[in-house]
């Protein structure tokens, strides 16, 4: 059978179009804030056909990819699921489903994050109120007593680990501390999960969300999310629609649940990645997952200061998944950053807001957390240093 085109289609031209040529991306490895190098295991997963997302093969692996995160981040919680997008679409369902307009939220203000954390609250209607600590500082639990007692949220907002500054936000007593006040927990755990000790359930957090592409060594795209019972009645009490379709969790768990309903077709081949991503963080144990990330922190540690360099953090509250590293007086820090990339291929972060131009950010996470990382890094910083 021949088929004929309407007769009048018109003429078209793709002779402006220039990327013809294959796909080519260089190599680089990732010591930045993230994305980090993906582990290759994980992307000859992804390297597969897709399958229909009502398949019952694929229904097995959502099933395995909950079991896999619930241990992840020591949780039981039933509603726990990857998001379609990457951490900021897991940040913001947490944001949708637990705020209605007129909810009042209290956030901690200490890096970039949580100010991304209020940006999102405001367009669901929170009544915000914050908290602040200057870039690179954690709250202390008195602290955060008494700004409860002052604004009693329904919802405290908290980045564990600030990718922004390289700080880890202690959270014992603090998940006790919001039931005191019958307020739910919310938590950053994009730097966090699959590199520091994280325990959902024992620090009393009812939502909390992350990413692939840190921890996890996957690429960026399907992002883990969590809640509680008590964030889960929350949601079920509600007095209006949750105010964005494509992360309404009464919705979600649906289709993650018993009678999966199709809600949106699931980016099949990011769910092999995270099964995949999530098989060798179990496979390592978390125990052995963080040990090494711990190690290899503390090795870029005294390498920077036999250097004579110095971190932002103090130590006690540095997180080893990212390393915030001052950069020394009469050094041009975007000079350094760009040359990495160019003659070593090496991709190092910048400082963001309060610390722009003042730091670097060492990105040591999943797969990258790895001694010979450290030395390939602090070889080539030596040189660089020796030549801006
Ligand atoms: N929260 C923190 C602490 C982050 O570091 C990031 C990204 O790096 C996000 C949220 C947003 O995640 P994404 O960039 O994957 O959307």
């Amino acid at each position: 059978m021949t088929t004929t085109l309407p007769l009048k289609t018109p003429a078209i031209d793709n002779t402006h179009l220039s990327p013809l040529s294959k796909l080519d991306i260089p190599s680089r490895l990732l010591l930045g804030p993230g994305p980090s190098n993906a582990d290759p295991t994980v992307l000859a997963a992804m390297d597969r056909q897709p399958i229909g997302h009502l398949d019952s093969a694929y229904l097995s692996l959502m099933d395995e990819v909950q079991e896999l995160l619930r241990y992840a981040w020591q949780t039981d919680n039933r509603l726990t699921l990857p998001v379609s997008g990457t951490g900021s679409a897991a940040m913001e369902a947490t944001i949708a489903n637990a705020i209605e307009p007129g909810d009042k939220i209290l956030i901690g203000l200490n890096g970039y994050f949580g100010h991304r954390l209020v940006d999102m609250a405001s367009r669901y209607g929170a009544d915000i109120s914050t908290i602040s600590r200057s870039w690179g500082e954690v709250f202390t639990l008195a602290e955060l007593r008494s700004a409860m007692e002052t604004h009693r949220p329904q919802v405290l907002a908290l980045v564990h680990a600030e990718t922004s500054t390289g700080a880890r936000q202690p959270l014992e007593g603090v998940g006790d501390l919001c039931r005191e006040f019958d307020c739910l927990l919310l938590l950053d755990t994009v730097t966090s999960l699959g590199g520091v000790p994280v325990f959902l359930d024992k620090w009393g957090v009812d939502l909390a969300y992350s990413c692939s592409q840190k921890g996890l060594s996957c690429p960026p795209g399907s992002s883990p999310f969590t809640m509680s019972d008590r964030a889960l009645d929350k949601l079920n009490n509600r007095q209006s629609k949750v105010a964005n379709w494509y992360l309404d969790m009464s919705l979600l768990s649906k289709y993650w649940g018993q009678s999966r309903t199709y809600h949106h077709t699931a980016p099949v081949n990011m769910t092999y990645a995270i099964r995949e991503a999530l098989r060798l963080l179990a496979e390592e144990g978390l125990a052995a997952r963080w040990a090494r990330h711990q190690e290899t922190a503390e090795y870029l540690w005294d390498g920077l200061e036999d250097m004579g360099l110095s971190c932002h953090v103090e130590r006690d509250y540095r997180l080893p998944t990212l390393t915030t590293v001052r950069v020394p007086a009469n050094v041009n820090a975007k000079a350094v950053t760009t040359k990495l990339i160019e003659d070593h291929n090496l991709e190092l972060g910048g400082g963001l807001g309060d610390l722009a131009g003042q730091v670097w950010r060492v990105g040591l996470m999943g797969y990258n957390a790895q001694k010979e990382n450290v030395d390939t890094f602090l070889s080539a910083l030596k040189q660089v240093l020796a030549q801006v």
